[in-house]
């Protein structure tokens, strides 16, 4: 505790690689279970590529689904979705409880849930870049998540400011990821982008996963959110959010711990 000491790292061939290609930034020292962990973080170098197809998808991060992109590939719902609530649950009844037993026990969970949120981020967001890859996008466009309190009506539970650092979070991870293959990242308001169709740009409507329309459209609403989003991107303006400037009352909007 009292001063530095030098400790030699025992490194591997798949250590040194990504070690010889990057800089070495932050790094950690963590103690689990009766273990100590050294977490360093390598800043790799943007590849300058800039990648020029004009292909643009749009990433729609949903309360429902993780996350949902143009290409029509949804991520997560599911076993994932269960799990997350199953912390969300357990959290809420030990902060009501308010003993000590139950602080420590919140304590605990709550590094769990972390890192269970932070494992599933890092894995969805390198599918999401995969899939952006393969079929040669130039840029990703995500909501920007100011916005996005006002546009979702949801309970507390929902609103519970988990999920609005692990949204941020997922988006941070695509950004980055997507950024190293030379593909362009880029933020829009996401205003009536769940609301409007992405077929023929009317408002439509919205019954949980099911989004339809008058021209006869219908697809999952987070598929349809992240083709106008994608739509957003690509320099148009939704009609609705050009004719009525929704008025952000966001009120309390934390940020990420
Ligand atoms: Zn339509």
């Amino acid at each position: 505790m009292d001063k530095r000491i030098l400790v030699n790292m025992l490194l591997g061939r798949h250590q040194i690689n990504l070690l010889n290609s990057g800089i070495a930034k932050e790094a950690e020292l963590i103690y689990r279970k009766n273990t100590w962990f050294f977490n360093l973080v390598i800043e790799i170098p943007e590849i300058k590529t800039n990648i020029k197809s004009n292909i643009i998808l749009g990433v729609d991060v949903g309360e429902n689904n993780i996350a949902a992109i143009s290409t029509n590939t949804i991520y997560g719902g599911g076993k994932l979705k269960h799990r997350r609530d199953k912390y969300l649950a357990l959290r809420c009844r030990l902060q009501s409880n308010g003993s000590k037993s139950a602080k420590q026990l919140l304590k605990k969970i709550s590094g769990r849930e972390q890192r269970f949120v932070k494992h599933t981020n890092h894995v969805v967001s390198k599918n999401i870049v995969e899939n952006a890859i393969n079929v040669n996008a130039d840029k990703l466009v995500m909501e920007n998540l100011t916005h996005i309190r006002a546009n979702i009506k949801a309970g507390k539970r929902v609103r519970s400011r988990l999920h609005r650092w692990s949204f941020r979070q997922l988006q941070y991870f695509v950004e980055y990821k997507a950024t190293a293959y030379g593909i362009t990242v880029q933020y829009v308001d996401p205003a009536y982008s769940s609301q409007t169709c992405s077929n023929c740009h009317e408002l439509g409507s919205r019954k949980k996963h099911i989004f339809k329309c008058k021209c006869g459209f219908q697809a999952h609403a987070d598929y349809n959110a992240s083709q106008n989003l994608a739509w957003i991107g690509s320099g148009n303006i939704l009609p609705m959010a050009s004719v009525n400037k929704p008025n952000v009352g966001c009120g309390n909007l934390a940020t990420a711990p």
